[in-house]
This record gives C-alpha cells, sequence and structure tokens, in this order.
C-alpha cells in the first residue's frame, strides 16, 4: 500500500509511515492489564487514540462483563497524563534507593582504589 500524504511505499502492518511519520491508520488500540494483585474484577485498560479530525484518546476499564466505564480526553488532556505518568518513572529511577546504593558502592570503590 502507498501512504496517502507522501505516497511512499508502506506495509499494510505499519502504524505510521516510516518515511513522513504519517499517521496510516486512524484508530490505534493498546491494551494494559490490570494489577493481579490489587484489581479483582477489573481486568484490562483499553486505551484507543483516534487520529481523526477530532483528537481524542479513550480510555476503557473492561471486566469480564466487557467495558464498565469510559471516558476520552482531548489531545492536551493526554499529553498532560503522558508527562504525568512519565514524571513518576523518571523521579523513582532517579531518587530509588537501587541507583543510590549503585553509587555508595562506587564511591567506596573509588576511595579503596585511592588508598592503593
Ligand atoms: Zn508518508
Amino acid at each position: 500500500m502507498r501512504c496517502e500524504r507522501c505516497d511512499g511505499e508502506v506495509n499494510e502492518r505499519y502504524r505510521f509511515c516510516p518515511w513522513c511519520a504519517a499517521p496510516l491508520r486512524t484508530k490505534l488500540v493498546e491494551h494494559f492489564a490490570a494489577h493481579p494483585l490489587i484489581e479483582r474484577q477489573t481486568v484490562a485498560l483499553r486505551v484507543s487514540r483516534y487520529l481523526t479530525d477530532q483528537r481524542h484518546t479513550r480510555f476503557s476499564i473492561w471486566n469480564a462483563d466487557g467495558a464498565a466505564a469510559a471516558i476520552s480526553l482531548d489531545e492536551v488532556e493526554a499529553a498532560r497524563l503522558s508527562r504525568f505518568i512519565g514524571a513518576g518513572e523518571h523521579a523513582v529511577g532517579k531518587s530509588g534507593p537501587g541507583l543510590r546504593a549503585s553509587a555508595q558502592a562506587l564511591i567506596t570503590e573509588l576511595k579503596s582504589v585511592a588508598r592503593r
């Protein structure tokens, strides 16, 4: 198939054109599994990105009977959510005990080498 924007040859399974980055589908869907130890009835979060004129991202909560609730966010709010989740992961990585322990071990090793 060919990209509608740049006319480049693209594989049907691609979501975006590899030549000009144009979306090749108008709806992208991903499923995220619920936390198994916290959620008892909810099985998944489905996130659907609609790349149409009225761009939005729809979040729907699924249990065994089907969709239990849903909400759509506009592009600004979806981007803000993305930054919120990304910022949390970044903060944990920076101040987590694993990194601090590794840094302390490195300092100890460097002091040991300096004494030789
Ligand atoms: Zn293209």
